[in-house]
């Protein structure tokens, strides 16, 4: 799904619950109230969890406990992210608290700025880039708010006492980068995150080669993702786990403490044992205990309620290894879920009927099922900057023999297309009031149906001729079978069959992702892309080969046209039913393409036009949407749960809450939710 294309949604997907109807407070210039706060590159937004209350109490219960344990690790992931973090962090918040100066001063402004920065990435470093913050407030102006700070806060003028800290903050050659990938540089000594101490790469990778070597061939565990590895006073090399007992001992204990008031509320005995294991590898840090816990988790089908905890991800370690600590509690959206149901059980007959040469359709074809879950809460790793998908769990021979987890979320891919009304690329891009109104009506339902038909059916379709070498087409062979996907997908979503089964509500709905679509795959895509380079990645190529190939075929009956207004281009689609039947001559072509191997013919339809840009549409584009100024991260506030309880002390309720800040919340998690720092 791209994201650049959406312009707006519908509320169509959230029509089976109640919408939310609190607003947020804050003083921030927002783009519409999906949107809390702005700066450096950065845009926060809320996001909402509907149906919430259609849970059972049991199931809210669960949920509430379940994301009490996610918060609790916040202070783990900014300690693994640098040693130097908390402490700055308490000392940031402290100056950011009490002070009491002129709050319209380029000092207060570039320090407000920072703050707002080291809190969004859990720690110095930018969260995408890992490259080290620097401020752009003097030293001085730093020190005298120290200096000013109440006797209250003498933690925080002793760390700043710390010359460290000073230099961590005010020395931009000092740790500058959280994870080092450059060739041919120690990547342990260079990278400031904080896994290892005072070993070099060279005794990392002979410390991981012995252990493998001596582990089990078939069934590896994942060496070293639980444990920050030293070298002691002896010299040796030891890994100190992250357990009950252990590293992050006061953290893990809460989580523990936490995941114990979950069990009683788990919804099956799989879903209680896959807690219980949890708490068990949790105290014993043995990976082979966290090898059971995964296993048991991915069986775990049957439960609405799920969630992630413990250390997942290894791209904070540039030797990909230790995991960072993360967490999630999320449940089924069962609408939503619904919708790639009736595709996946309609698949033969989307099969049968495509335009494709009917030797190339599948004689007995099984569509997937996709499951779309809506988040609770975001932690750790996931917060503030989140995924709209996961694919869990990373150990290959897992996966292997016991499958996986593939689910996207729902509630996020909504909020960042909510926030996205009103920030000017509608109406700097769509042809008109018509292109925009449908956008605003379908777009978002029809991006998602979309989507699914892409991966629910799309992929699945077709065989290749007996003989062929699936992997002749070589280069070209990832983004034709996108283009084949996408194709599959937009041929369909124009079909009335998708109004009879009720995914989509009317015949007009196709139109707001087939105008998506062309903008997109003619110019607004681009945006990403430096002037003077080519279309590199596959998604891309492959929607600009189908764009520009259906806008060529259709050039003489005027299907789609390019407009220009004052010195602007636009893209006009004036016959929606013509397109559609070249989509439909397309995918034959590359349903052919691929079912016999015909590299030649594949090579020219990418290379064709799938590639080039013409550079001065190009640089007109870049220029158009440099000046929306949209930031190009962004992240979100959590929502807050809260216990009801009865007279008599039962909870009889579970209420969620909307409505806190940015830095407000952080605040918060850092008075309630930070055992490190105590
Ligand atoms: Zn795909």
């Amino acid at each position: 799904m791209n994201k650049l294309s959406l312009l707006a949604m519908s509320t169509l997907m959230l029509s089976a619950c109640a919408p939310q109807n609190d607003k947020p407070e804050t003083s921030a210039p927002v783009a519409n109230d999906w949107a809390l706060d702005r700066f450096a590159d950065i845009q926060v937004l809320r996001y909402e969890v509907p149906c919430f209350d259609n849970l059972s109490l049991q199931q809210k219960t669960l949920v509430y406990y379940l994301q009490e344990a996610a918060l609790w690790g916040r202070d783990i992931l900014w300690d693994q992210n640098c040693k130097y973090n908390l402490r700055v962090r308490q000392l940031l918040e402290s100056v950011y608290t009490h002070f009491e100066g002129d709050r319209d001063s380029a000092d207060w402004k570039a320090f407000e700025t920072y703050f707002k920065q080291v809190e969004f990435a859990n720690g110095l470093h930018h969260h995408y880039s890992t490259a080290k913050f620097n401020p752009e407030f003097s030293k001085e102006f730093f020190e005298a708010q120290v200096e000013a700070l109440p006797a209250s806060e003498q933690k925080a003028k002793d760390i700043w006492a710390n010359p460290e800290i000073q230099r961590v903050m005010f020395d931009k050659d000092y740790m500058p980068v959280r994870v080092n990938q450059a060739d041919g540089e120690d990547l342990i000594l260079t990278s400031a995150c904080n896994f290892y101490e005072g070993v070099t790469q060279d005794e990392v990778e002979a410390y991981y080669a012995r252990l493998k070597k001596k582990g089990s061939k078939n069934h590896p565990v994942m060496y070293g993702l639980n444990s920050k590895l030293v070298k002691d006073s002896k010299g040796n090399i030891v890994e100190q786990p992250w357990t009950t007992t252990g590293g992050y001992a006061a953290a893990i204990v809460k989580i523990v403490e936490n995941l114990r008031l979950a069990l009683p509320y788990a919804e099956n005995g799989r879903q209680k044992s896959v807690i219980e294991k949890l708490i068990r590898y949790y105290e014993s840090g043995k990976l082979s205990d966290f090898d059971d816990y995964s296993i048991e988790w991915v069986q775990d089908l049957d439960s609405k309620v799920d969630f992630i905890n413990g250390f997942i991800e290894s791209y904070g370690d540039p030797l990909g290894l230790r995991g960072s600590w993360e967490g999630m509690v999320n449940f089924l959206d069962s609408a939503n879920t619904a919708r790639t149901h009736i595709i996946a059980n309609n698949a033969q007959w989307f099969e049968d009927h495509s335009p494709v040469d009917p030797r190339f359709r599948k004689p007995v074809v099984k569509g997937v099922t996709a499951k779309v879950i809506t988040a609770a809460i975001l932690a750790g790793d996931s917060y503030p900057s989140t995924p709209i998908g996961i694919n869990l769990p990373n150990s290959n021979w897992i996966r292997a023999e016991h499958g996986s987890k593939s689910v996207t979320i729902d509630n996020i891919t909504y909020a960042y297309d909510q926030a996205a009304k009103g920030n000017g690329f509608g109406v700097e891009f769509y042809a008109g009031d018509e292109e925009r109104e449908r956008a605003k009506k379908y777009g978002y339902l029809s991006d998602n149906v979309h989507t699914d038909l892409h991966e629910c059916l799309g992929h699945a379709s077709g065989q290749l001729l007996p003989g062929t070498d699936p992997d002749c087409l070589k280069a070209y062979g990832s983004t034709l079978e996108e283009g084949r996907a996408d194709l599959f997908a937009l041929y369909y979503i124009a079909d009335p069959k998708l109004v009879e089964l009720g995914i989509l509500p009317d015949n007009e709905a196709y139109k707001a992702q087939y105008y998506s679509y062309m903008l997109n795959g003619m110019m607004t895509q681009t945006v990403r892309i430096k002037p003077g380079d080519n279309i590199e990645e596959a998604h891309m190529r492959n929607r600009a080969f189908i764009a520009h190939w259906v806008y060529e075929h259709g050039q003489d009956e005027g299907v789609v046209t390019m407009e220009k207004r004052d010195d602007k281009t636009y893209i006009k689609v004036n016959d929606y039913d013509k397109l559609r039947g070249l989509f439909g001559q397309l995918l034959a072509e590359v349903q052919r393409i691929k079912s016999e191997g015909d590299f030649e013919a594949g090579r020219k339809l990418v290379e064709n036009y799938g590639v080039k840009i013409d550079p001065e549409l190009h640089s007109e584009i870049l220029a158009r949407y440099q000046a929306l100024n949209i930031a190009p991260y962004k992240g979100f506030v959590n929502p807050r749960y809260e216990l009801v309880r009865d007279a008599s002390g039962e909870i009889s309720d579970v209420k969620v809450k909307y409505g806190e800040g940015y830095v407000e919340q952080m605040l918060r998690y850092s008075r309630d939710y930070s055992p490190l720092t105590k």
